[in-house]
C-alpha cells in the first residue's frame, strides 16, 4: 500500500476470488460456475453487429433487459435493478442501508463477501451463529433493528429457508431492509420474489452467474419495492451509470428467452449432486450436508489428502470453505456427471 492511501482504507481485507487456473488439465470445481455453456440464443447474440455497436455506450436504463426480467418475475420494470454481477447490487445495498451506523446482521457462515463490504463501508457487523447442524434459525433474526443479509439457499451450507420463514423475518423487522441473496435459488430453493410486492423492506438479489452459465458476463439484478430500486439507482448514477455493458445487456435478455434450456441444466446439476455425495460417503465420513446449491458445500475432510491442496494434486481444483469452518471442509462445485466420476476416481486414488 502507498503512503497516499485514504486512512479509512488501510485496514481493508479484500475478498479473495476463487482462483482461475490457466492450466486446463484441472477439473475446475472451485467457484460454482455452471459446467454447461450459455444457451444458443446467447451465443448467437455475440455477433459482428453487436461487436461493432461497442463503440456506443450501453443503455443506462437497461430497458430491454429490465422489461424481460419484469416479465419473467411478474413484477413492474420499476421494481428491477440490474447490476454488474450481483456483487455490485449487494455492495450498493450495504452502502444504501447500513453505512450510516445502523449496522448489518448476517450468519457467521455465509458468503464471504458480506464481511468485506461491511469493512469497506465501516459498517458494524453482528454475526449470527448458525446452529450446530448448520441450520439457520429464523427466530434468531427477529427485531434486530439493523439491515439483515441472508443468502438463501445459504452458501456454503446449501441449506434453505422456506418462503414462509423468509416472510417471518421480513415481518419481524419492519424498520430494516432484509436483503435475500438468491444466487442458488434456481437449484431448488423457494424464491422470495413474490413477497416483494407486499413488503417495502424486502430486496431480493439474483444472478446470471450460476444457474444461467454467465459468470463471465457479470450480470446480477435486484427485485424489490420501487422506492428501494430508486435508492440503488441513485448510487449507480453516482458511480457508474453504464454499469452493465452492451453485450451483457443483449445476452442477458437472450438468456431469459430460453428459460427451458437453463431449467434443464439446473435439473441435471441437481440430479448429479447425489453422485459425488454418495461416492464421498464410501470414501469418508461423515457425509456431506444435503444442499440446494450448485456445489456440495460442506464435505468434511477426512485426511490431509483430501484438503484443497490434496485434491489439486489429484487434478481437481476445489475451494476451501469460509471461516470458521475453513480447514475442516472443502466445497466441491457440482459439474457434469463425467467430471464427478473423474473426481471420485482421483480422490479414491489419493486416499
Ligand atoms: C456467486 C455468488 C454471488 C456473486 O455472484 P455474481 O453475480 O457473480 O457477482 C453472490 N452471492 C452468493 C451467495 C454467491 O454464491
Amino acid at each position: 500500500m502507498s503512503q497516499f492511501l485514504n486512512g479509512a482504507l488501510r485496514r481493508l481485507t479484500p475478498y479473495t476470488p476463487g482462483e482461475q487456473p490457466r492450466n486446463q488439465a484441472y477439473i475446475k470445481l472451485n467457484t460454482n460456475e455452471s459446467p454447461y455453456p450459455p444457451s444458443p440464443g446467447v451465443l448467437a447474440a455475440l455477433n459482428r453487429a453487436e461487436g461493432e455497436n461497442l463503440r456506443l455506450y450501453s443503455d443506462p436504463e437497461a430497458v430491454e433487459l429490465r422489461e424481460a426480467l419484469a416479465a419473467r418475475y411478474r413484477v413492474e420494470r420499476e421494481s428491477v435493478f440490474v447490476a454488474n454481477g450481483s456483487d455490485e447490487a449487494l455492495s450498493f445495498a450495504f452502502l444504501a442501508y447500513a453505512a450510516d451506523g445502523r449496522g448489518v446482521a448476517f450468519p457467521d457462515i455465509s458468503y464471504g463477501f458480506y464481511a468485506v463490504f461491511a469493512r469497506l463501508y465501516g459498517i458494524p457487523v453482528r454475526q449470527v451463529p448458525l446452529r450446530a447442524d448448520f441450520r439457520l434459525a429464523p427466530e434468531d433474526y427477529n427485531h434486530l433493528h439493523r439491515t439483515i443479509v441472508l443468502a438463501n439457499p445459504n452458501a456454503p451450507t446449501g441449506l434453505a429457508l422456506s418462503r414462509d420463514e423468509v416472510e417471518g423475518i421480513v415481518r419481524a423487522n419492519p424498520d430494516a431492509v432484509v436483503v435475500v441473496d438468491e444466487a442458488y435459488v434456481d437449484f431448488g430453493g423457494e424464491s422470495a420474489v413474490p413477497l416483494t410486492a407486499r413488503y417495502p423492506n424486502l430486496l431480493v438479489v439474483q444472478t446470471f452467474s450460476k444457474s444461467r452459465s454467465m459468470a463471465g458476463a457479470r450480470l446480477g439484478y435486484a427485485i424489490g419495492d420501487a422506492a428501494l430500486i430508486q435508492d440503488l439507482e441513485a448510487i449507480r448514477f453516482s458511480t457508474n451509470p453504464y454499469n452493465v455493458n452492451r453485450l451483457t445487456l443483449r445476452t442477458g435478455a437472450a438468456a431469459l428467452a430460453e428459460q427451458d434450456y437453463y431449467d434443464a441444466n439446473c435439473a441435471a446439476i441437481v440430479d448429479t449432486a447425489p453422485i459425488p455425495s454418495g461416492g464421498w460417503r464410501r470414501l469418508a465420513s461423515p457425509a456431506p450436508t444435503p444442499g440446494r446449491t450448485s456445489s456440495l458445500p460442506a464435505i468434511r475432510q477426512r485426511t490431509a489428502g483430501t484438503s484443497t491442496g490434496g485434491s489439486r494434486s489429484a487434478g481437481c481444483w476445489c475451494a476451501a470453505s469460509t471461516p470458521p469452518a475453513s480447514g475442516d471442509y472443502i466445497r466441491i462445485t457440482i459439474g457434469t456427471r463425467a467430471q464427478m466420476d473423474a473426481l471420485l476416481e482421483r480422490l479414491e486414488g489419493l486416499l
